[in-house]
């Protein structure tokens, strides 16, 4: 799965979802994707030590939550029937436009 395209990836989770039956409104993922980012910043946290803590590291584990956001991610593209491929390459060209390269 680690080399399929971000169409491909939406298709995988959109399987995934409706084999499972766990279809849910864009107010839920939003709501899902949150909490993961939550988690996201507490890796973050752990990994600048924040406030003294000793965090070894097998508490870190930044690879499984950014994973999860993916996988919110691509749900939520298909929630709302947008190609997220198409999206992201036509993003890219604005801000390439809106931010063109120091010389
Ligand atoms: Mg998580």
């Amino acid at each position: 799965m680690e080399n399929k395209n971000i169409k491909e990836l939406q298709d995988h989770i959109d399987n995934f979802v409706k084999e499972r039956d766990w279809q849910t409104p864009p107010s839920d993922i939003l709501t899902h994707m949150i909490e993961e980012l939550g988690e996201v910043a507490r890796n973050v946290l752990h990994m600048k030590n924040y406030g003294g803590q000793h965090t070894s590291e097998k508490d870190i584990n930044m690879n499984e939550e950014l994973a999860d956001l993916l996988y919110l991610l691509l749900k939520m593209s298909n929630e709302c029937n947008i190609n997220l491929g198409e999206a992201f390459a036509r993003k890219m060209e604005k801000n390439a436009q809106r931010f063109p390269p120091k010389k």
